[in-house]
């Protein structure tokens, strides 16, 4: 049985919100657009992080 720490758990879990948000906002359609201003997010940025969901200009609330 192998070992989890609790970052590990938290990690996930983290992970797994930011999967939902995406198939959420692909859900609405706002997917590929930036949370903050709407600004269409960079398609080499998606491709880098799918589950990208704010612009170059507000990294720090993705
Ligand atoms: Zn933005």
């Amino acid at each position: 049985m192998p070992e989890f720490t609790n970052d590990s758990v938290v990690a996930i879990e983290s992970t797994l919100n930011d999967v939902d948000r995406a198939l959420e906002r692909l859900r609405l359609g706002t997917y590929r657009t930036c949370q903050v201003c709407s600004t269409p997010i960079d398609g080499a940025d998606l491709e880098a992080n799918p589950l990208l969901a704010n612009c170059r200009a507000h990294p720090e609330l993705a």
